[in-house]
């Protein structure tokens, strides 16, 4: 088994380009279950290594794995959102002309598993699980609402429950609470610690209060130059001399 039990396993990735590499022997392990949070300066690699997780950019070397013994370094992007890894973008990118309901049917009937049921009714068992997804993501009140008249976070939160009905064992969240009020930050913090060992996270987040609040005492991960410069609590990365001098240094 070359995952050591974890859910994500990356040992020793580079990724070059045109000579420049913007991921420079990046290893790192995540838990089943865990919510791990990856901060770091602009241009650290973390967009890389989370278009390395998903396909989207192949290593120019390393290894990559996920679940029991998948490659990643060898599946096509839709083979690996197949396997059970959902990626949620800075931007909301929900069906503006649709209600709230219909945007987590429609992520619910684009799994593949339940493709066929597309035309058909809703069973009891998917409508259960959509009601469970709008209480998750506190949006009972705005089920009949047309997505595009909901608030910037209520979109955030909507897309969050579209990759929930998708059932992903591993989410990747890039900075959820850009632009986002200090209320709907809050309430983004709740869901990402309910959500917290049921799905196994990769928050990437400039936001250090919420790191923080999200974090509680898991592991963070500080990458710098492609690599990872520090890992441990928050405190502990806080006080670490070298991550102090890049976020000052800058
Ligand atoms: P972060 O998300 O931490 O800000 P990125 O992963 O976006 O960092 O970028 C890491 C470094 O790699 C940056 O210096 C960036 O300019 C460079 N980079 C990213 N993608 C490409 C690309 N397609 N071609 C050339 N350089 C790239």
């Amino acid at each position: 088994d070359t995952t050591h039990g974890a859910i994500l396993y990356l040992d020793d990735v580079t990724v070059s380009f045109d000579g420049f590499k913007a991921l420079n022997g990046l290893s790192l392990d995540v838990g089943v279950g865990e919510l791990r949070c990856i901060i770091g300066p602009n241009g650290a690699g973390k967009t890389t290594m989370m278009d390395v997780i998903t396909g989207k950019t192949r290593p120019t070397s390393g290894t990559a794995f996920f679940g029991q013994n998948i490659d990643l370094t060898r599946l096509a992007e839709s083979e690996i959102a197949a396997s059970g890894i959902g990626r949620k973008f800075q931007r909301p990118t929900v069906f503006e002309a649709h209600t709230v309901f219909e945007n987590l049917e429609l992520a619910m009937k684009a799994d593949k598993r339940v493709r066929p049921t597309l035309f058909s009714r809703l069973t009891g068992e998917q409508a259960d699980a959509i009601g469970e997804t709008l209480a998750l993501i506190r949006l009972e009140d705005a089920v009949w609402r047309e997505a595009g008249l909901l608030s910037h976070g209520q979109k955030q939160w909507l897309e969050i429950g579209m990759l929930l009905m998708q059932q992903p064992l591993l989410l990747l969240l890039d900075e959820p609470v850009a632009g986002m009020t200090d209320a709907e930050t809050e309430r983004t913090a709740e869901l990402l610690n309910t959500l917290r060992g049921r799905h196994s996270l990769v928050v990437v987040e400039h936001d250090m209060d919420f790191v923080t609040r999200i974090a509680g005492g898991g592991k963070v991960t500080v990458l710098h130059e492609g690599s990872v410069l520090a890992e441990g609590t928050m405190a502990q990365v806080q006080a670490d001399a070298r991550v102090i001098e890049v976020y000052l240094g800058r």
